[in-house]
Order: C-alpha cells, then sequence, then structure tokens
C-alpha cells in the first residue's frame, strides 16, 4: 500500500508529517512520490487564517472516489464536525493529538468503509523521534519540544486547533539531539508554539537551561529555535546564547503590532516598549543578533496611529524578513465578536505599505553584503536548475550558487548580487 502527504502550515506541521511518514514507513507502507501513485492521501492541514484553510478543502476535492482520503492536523481538529458536511470525500479525520494511532487508524479504513474520527485532546506527551530517512531534510532535523498554547492571543486559533501546553521532558530532548548529531545534521531547529515558555516542573529548569545544556552536549554548528513569544523573554536566555557560539544569531521573535493598544487588545503581555527593550538587550550583549517577526493588519480596532506604529517598529528594528498577514477572523477566538472597523480594502492596502518597506529593508541589508564571504549550509538542490544549490545564512537568509558540494555542508561563499528575498553567491571554500 502506498501513501502521500500533503503538508500545509508551518515547521511544526511539517515534523507532524515527519512523524507519520515515520509511523507508516515502519508499518510496511510505502511512501509515494504524487498523489496520483498513492492509496492513501493524508492532509496535514493548517487552520491559523481561513484562506489556506479553504485551499485544503479544494485540495481535497480533486481526488477521485478510489483514493482514501485522512484529513489531518489544526484543520481536522476544529472542522470535525464540518468536514463531512463538506462535499469533499473524507474517511478519516484524525485530530493533532491522535495521529500516533495513524497505522491502527488506516487497519480501521481498509477494514470498513465508514467514515470515522480520531479527535480527542490527550495531555500527556507522546514520545516519538523520526527515522532521518523520514525526515523532510538531511541537513536540518527539527525536535519537537512543547506543543499546544496556553495564551490565547485574542485572534488565534491555536488553543484550539493544538490544545493546552505540555513539554517534552528533557532527557528525551537531549537524546534526540545527539542522535541526530550522530546521524550528521548540521543544523537543529527546537520547535514548539512558545518554545521560551518551556519548562520542566520536577527539574525546575528552564529554556535558558535546556539551551545550555543543548548548546554543550552537541556540537551541532547552528542551534536554532521557534517561535519564541516576547512575553515570555527571560534575560538568562541572552546569556546563554551569548556563551555558546553554536547557538545562531537569529531570533525568530513575532511582535504582531507597533501599537501597544493594539497588542492588549490582541491579549498580548508585552508592550511595544518592552519589546524594544528586549531587542536593546539582545544587542547590546551580541552586536550581531539578528531578528524576523511576524505581524497582523487590519486587526478589530486599528487606527491609523496605530498602522503607522507598526511600520516605525519594522524601520527601527530592521528585521531579516517578516511574515505579514491581514487580520483572519477564526471561530472560537474573542477577536472574532469584536466589531471589525478596517475595511478589506484598507487592510490590503497596509499590508502591501508593511511589505513595501520591508522588501526596501531586506534588499538594503541584503546589498550590503555585495563582496563580503560568508558562512553558509547548503540544504537543497535546485529543483529546476542541475549543479544550483540553495542554502541558508546563519539570520537565515537564503543564498543560491552553483555547488557540487553535497546537501549538509558548511560552506564559505562569496556574495555577488543581492535581490530582497535571496542572495547570488559564489562558493570560495567548503567547511568540515
Ligand atoms: N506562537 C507564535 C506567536 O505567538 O508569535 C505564532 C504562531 S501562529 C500559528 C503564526 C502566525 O500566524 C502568528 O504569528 C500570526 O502573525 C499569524 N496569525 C495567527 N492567527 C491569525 C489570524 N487570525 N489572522 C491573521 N494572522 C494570524
Ligand atoms: Fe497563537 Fe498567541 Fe499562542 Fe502564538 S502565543 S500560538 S499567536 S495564541
Amino acid at each position: 500500500m502506498t501513501f502521500f502527504i500533503k503538508t500545509f502550515g508551518c515547521q511544526m506541521n511539517v515534523n507532524d508529517s515527519e512523524k507519520i511518514r515515520h509511523l507508516l514507513e515502519n508499518k510496511g507502507l510505502q511512501l509515494s512520490s504524487s498523489e496520483a501513485t498513492a492509496d492513501i492521501i493524508i492532509i496535514n492541514s493548517c487552520a491559523v487564517r481561513e484562506k489556506p484553510q479553504e485551499k485544503i478543502f479544494s485540495y481535497i476535492g480533486q481526488f477521485p472516489p478510489s483514493k482514501k482520503i485522512i484529513v489531518a492536523g489544526c484543520v481536522a481538529q476544529v472542522e470535525k464536525e464540518n468536514i463531512f458536511k463538506k462535499k469533499v470525500k473524507t474517511d478519516y479525520v484524525v485530530g493533532t493529538h491522535q495521529f500516533y494511532r495513524i497505522g491502527e487508524i488506516i487497519d480501521e479504513i481498509m477494514a470498513k468503509s465508514l467514515p470515522g474520527t480520531a479527535v480527542a485532546f490527550s495531555r500527556r506527551w507522546q514520545e516519538l523521534v523520526p527515522a532521518p530517512s523520514a525526515r523532510s531534510s538531511s541537513a536540518t532535523g527539527y525536535i519537537s519540544i512543547m506543543e499546544g498554547c496556553d495564551n490565547f492571543c485574542s485572534y488565534c486559533i491555536v488553543p484550539f486547533t493544538r490544545g493546552r501546553e505540555k513539554y517534552r521532558p528533557l532527557a528525551a530532548i537531549l537524546r534526540e539531539a545527539e542522535y541526530l548529531a550522530g546521524q550528521n545534521f548540521k543544523e537543529i531547529i527546537l520547535l514548539g508554539q512558545n518554545v521560551n515558555h518551556w519548562h520542566e516542573q520536577s527539574s525546575g529548569r528552564t529554556f535558558a537551561d535546556l539551551l545550555q545544556a543543548l548548546a554543550r552536549l552537541v556540537q551541532t554548528p547552528w542551534i536554532r529555535f521557534i517561535t519564541s513569544y516576547p512575553g515570555y523573554h527571560d534575560r538568562e536566555l541572552i546569556e546563554v546564547m551569548a556563551e555558546n557560539r553554536n547557538i545562531a544569531r537569529h531570533i525568530h521573535f513575532p511582535a504582531q503590532s507597533g501599537s501597544t493598544r493594539i497588542l492588549k487588545k490582541m491579549c498580548r503581555t508585552y508592550s511595544r516598549s518592552h519589546y524594544l527593550q528586549i531587542v536593546r538587550a539582545f544587542r547590546s550583549a551580541i552586536p550581531e543578533m539578528k531578528f524576523s517577526s511576524d505581524f497582523i493588519v487590519g486587526f478589530p480596532g486599528e487606527n491609523e496611529n496605530d498602522f503607522n506604529l507598526t511600520i516605525s517598529l519594522l524601520e527601527r528594528i530592521q528585521y531579516e524578513s517578516v511574515f505579514s498577514f491581514i487580520y483572519s477572523p477564526r471561530p472560537h477566538t474573542s477577536a472574532a465578536s469584536m466589531p471589525n472597523t478596517v475595511s478589506a480594502a484598507k487592510a490590503k492596502e497596509r499590508l502591501l505599505t508593511l511589505q513595501k518597506l520591508q522588501t526596501a529593508i531586506q534588499l538594503k541589508n541584503n546589498q550590503q553584503l555585495i563582496g563580503r564571504t560568508i558562512k553558509v549550509l547548503i540544504t537543497e538542490k535546485h529543483r529546476k536548475i542541475p549543479g544550483e544549490v540553495i542554502g541558508r545564512s546563519e539570520s537565515y537568509r537564503v543564498v543560491n550558487f552553483t555547488s557540487q558540494t553535497p546537501i549538509g555542508t558548511f560552506i564559505m561563499v562569496k556574495i555577488t548580487s543581492a535581490g530582497p528575498h535571496s542572495l547570488r553567491a559564489e562558493q570560495i571554500s567548503e567547511m568540515v
């Protein structure tokens, strides 16, 4: 039997898909290279905004009735009652805490043709380490350290799709990191909705303690972590990063808005000045520190002054990259019942203004690198151009160049040209 996994959404969804693939390959099923040749199609889905969710339903709609369709992940969790009502064929709906049972679920689908659901939440951490062959990259290894979210930001569906926070034990995290280092992974990315809220009750250890232990244990050159919630920032994190050169000098630090008034309405627990103070503290301890962020525009009640504060935050911080979204009302969230005061046209205009500014910042930042030699990790081969590879710089910039060197190698490259979203380089030397 063959299967195909279509993943929508963030790195956490990618990591869940790796776990699903691991479970199914261990069961003797074979991964198919395309939907056309697969008996079972698993859609691992993201529900953070409405439009991507709609895309998932139109994706499912294209398949003939002979295919077995499993809707898994966040959309499955929130749309559990509605999925079977939609006019798309679905054989099973598997929630975010239930995909560990994917093997027995497939047995059930094959044994009887009735559709089923498995969407219960569980408080227990489910330990599962995907084999290297089930992972999406041979250079970058994802390590899940926590799941769920207790923050209930007023716009966000995640606490309803992924449940309450639960934390993976330190020993298990370190074991997976050692395993990946032993398998020659060159980059480790710790994953969680609020990684910097990770803690271990039994030992009293915090996220900074975890990073310190990890940085000492594995000589993996780049340790990254995503996503850090500004409200949970702890000064010790800066000290640990400053002390350990194998922690990449880059943090994804979503501000969402530059206006304290809007941050309050979003139920974010930090202010603009607190956010700026954290960035200053990072920069004074680690001058080369780089930041990236997420922003939402058009949140209910956002006026011109609020938006200008967001724009001025971008100007002040000079982010490496920014993900920006128009506010999308989501079921169960408290913001969904706030009167939406920003018209669709205005929200679009603000998004374009923000993106135009950020594109100019990135272009300027990238152009400053022309002629410089930087270290890059080769993460993938170009899909269409033979001999071309794609790498990432320490601050996660995309670097394209021609190379015969394998994926997972650190290389020194000289930057030859720059666009806003990527750099072009030539290879100088290979590093061990
Ligand atoms: N936990 C992370 C944090 O607090 O920054 C964010 C995780 S969320 C899955 C990813 C991003 O989606 C958010 O940072 C936010 O910018 C965006 N997002 C979440 N809900 C949204 C909504 N209702 N409308 C628009 N964007 C949204
Ligand atoms: Fe969503 Fe807020 Fe939790 Fe991030 S911290 S996942 S934005 S509720």
